[in-house]
């Protein structure tokens, strides 16, 4: 099986007498862009900016860290890379975001990793430009933290996804690229810490949380 091969008709049972659409074990839903985007607007409104990353970065790590294991196991991939490239497949299929992988270099056994390319039609730098106008920083949060999940679960170690180009700033395309968490510098530092906010870092989320509060 390679990533290109797959389809959205063979990945998603579509049970209408139930009301449930299944991948593997688990349960996906098809939500309205603009209802997330509303979410997202109201996160940012009233708790912050930091805060709000915080959070949906995590939703997103969720989504493809357990993608990814799922994913493992649903087919006999022909390569690891297969099981690897299926992520930016998956990413499209979802509707989220067009993704076209321009490198990808990686060596599980030797832990290395350094992948990178193209998205296009990112609903969160549209929901973003659409709500708040052009951005100061990158806003494809979700996504970015998506394929850090997706890369930890792949590699068994962290890695982060940057986006090292944004729509929402004026760019002319999102651009990302993952790396292992070690092997990045400074301009990593505020993808880390989003994610590390709701996990080993709750003291400091919850300064934030109020720092943000207080701010509206
Ligand atoms: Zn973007």
């Amino acid at each position: 099986m390679k990533a290109t091969d797959l389809k959205m008709g063979d990945l998603f049972e579509f049970v209408p007498a139930q009301g449930v659409i299944k991948f593997r074990e688990g349960r996906v839903l098809m939500i309205d862009a603009e209802a997330i985007g509303r979410m997202r607007e109201l996160l940012i409104k009233n708790i912050g900016h930091e805060a709000a990353r915080a959070i949906l970065s995590q939703y997103g790590y969720t989504n493809g860290y357990y993608d990814a294991l799922k994913l493992q196991n649903l087919y006999r991939w022909d390569t690891e890379i297969d099981w690897l490239a299926a992520g930016p497949v998956m990413h499209t299929l979802e509707g989220i975001v067009q993704v076209e992988p321009r490198e990808i270099s990686v060596d599980r056994a030797k832990k290395t990793i350094n992948m990178h390319g193209v998205w296009r039609n990112s609903y969160e730098a549209e929901q973003h430009l659409a709500t708040f106008g052009k951005a100061e920083t990158a806003v494809c949060w979700t996504q970015t933290s998506y394929a850090s999940g997706y890369a930890t679960a792949f590699m068994g170690c962290d890695c982060i996804c940057i986006e090292e180009k944004c729509v929402a700033r004026g760019d002319p395309e999102c651009y990302w690229h993952i790396r292992r968490k070690e092997d990045w510098g400074a301009e990593a530092a505020p993808y880390v810490r989003a994610l590390a906010l709701l996990t080993s870092d709750k003291e400091e989320f919850r300064r934030v949380l109020g720092a943000g509060t207080k701010a509206e």
